[in-house]
């Protein structure tokens, strides 16, 4: 077994937390979160249970998305002093839906050391026990909370092939798949992934049309942490389009950026629009592929 780490003069270290089960922390996590100097922490009142279930004291500052920027030059300073900083967030890894990106940005343009502690993340995780074959999969997050702007958003995703990994809050749980089923269609797949590590644990796969049936069977299946997954948009039958189209869209792809080459096809060809688009997608995705 590999000995215990202390942490390093001067560096940032980004420790992912527990989303639920605290026996979910690894040890290199609490190796260091044990030992550094400072830990920023999203909520100094969640990291200080953590701390003290592992009986871990720790001087703390808050670093939250609406104080990020200002804490930025704080911890750069600590850090050209000499000291070590932990990062953590409320749970998960930091930086994914999370605080994290722009003080790991500015450490590292400062030339101090940035390192990963890795450990839970609710989309992972969700990923890991959904069943879902796909080699490629996209995470959005959390949709835009106006149902105007969250619509439009998903019609922007649409025809993407890949499996879509959502996170949503208990509030918006049932608006949010009443608009994955209208926008992305009924018969999609979908997992709904909720209290992931925690006592009500629960992943139930079905179709887009039949989930809000489900969440509303039930009021306790509407509580809690939500991860989504929506399975892709299916890859369009290339007997759809003529020879002729998918030679042309193949011409135009070597050339022009992927809306571009899409939209003339369609114009030149004749042919719907998005199942050239679909194709275009699959034709880049193979092209992107390693031999
Ligand atoms: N950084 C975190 C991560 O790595 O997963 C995500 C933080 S984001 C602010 C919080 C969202 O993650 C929740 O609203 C929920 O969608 C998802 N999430 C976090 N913990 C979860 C859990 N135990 N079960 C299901 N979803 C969870």
């Amino acid at each position: 077994m590999q000995s215990k780490e202390l942490p390093a003069p001067g560096t940032l270290y980004i420790v992912a937390t527990p989303i639920g089960n605290l026996r979910d922390i690894t040890l290199r996590a609490l190796d260091i979160l044990s030992a550094v100097d400072v830990i920023a922490a999203e909520d100094t009142r969640t990291t200080a249970n953590l701390l003290r279930h592992y009986s871990i004291s720790r001087k703390m500052m808050a670093l939250h998305r609406h104080n990020e920027n200002a804490t930025v030059e704080k911890v750069v300073n600590l850090l050209s002093r000499g000291q070590a900083v932990a990062l953590v967030t409320d749970a998960g890894t930091p930086g994914i839906s999370d605080p994290g990106a722009i003080l790991v940005k500015q450490v590292r343009e400062q030339g101090h050391k940035v390192v990963p502690i890795p450990g839970p993340s609710a989309a992972v995780c969700a990923l890991s026990a959904a069943g879902i074959t796909t080699a490629q999969f996209l995470f959005y997050g959390f949709l835009p909370a106006s149902g105007g702007q969250r619509r439009r958003e998903l019609e922007a995703l649409k025809l993407q092939p890949y499996t879509i990994i959502f996170y949503e809050a208990p509030h918006r749980i049932l608006e949010c798949l009443t608009d994955l089923a209208k926008m992305l269609g009924d018969q999609r797949r979908v997992t709904i992934a909720r209290e992931l590590t925690k006592l009500f644990e629960t992943i139930h796969s079905c179709e887009l049309g039949d989930a809000l049936v489900w969440l509303q069977a039930d009021t306790n299946r509407q509580k809690g942490e939500f991860v989504l997954l929506v399975s892709g948009a299916e890859a369009p039958n290339p007997a759809e389009l003529t020879e002729q189209a998918q030679h042309i869209l193949k011409l135009l792809l070597r050339d022009l950026p992927l809306k571009h080459a899409v939209t003339l096809s369609a114009e030149i060809s004749g042919e719907s629009k998005n199942t050239l688009y679909s194709q275009a997608l699959l034709l880049q995705r193979e092209k992107n592929q390693p031999e």
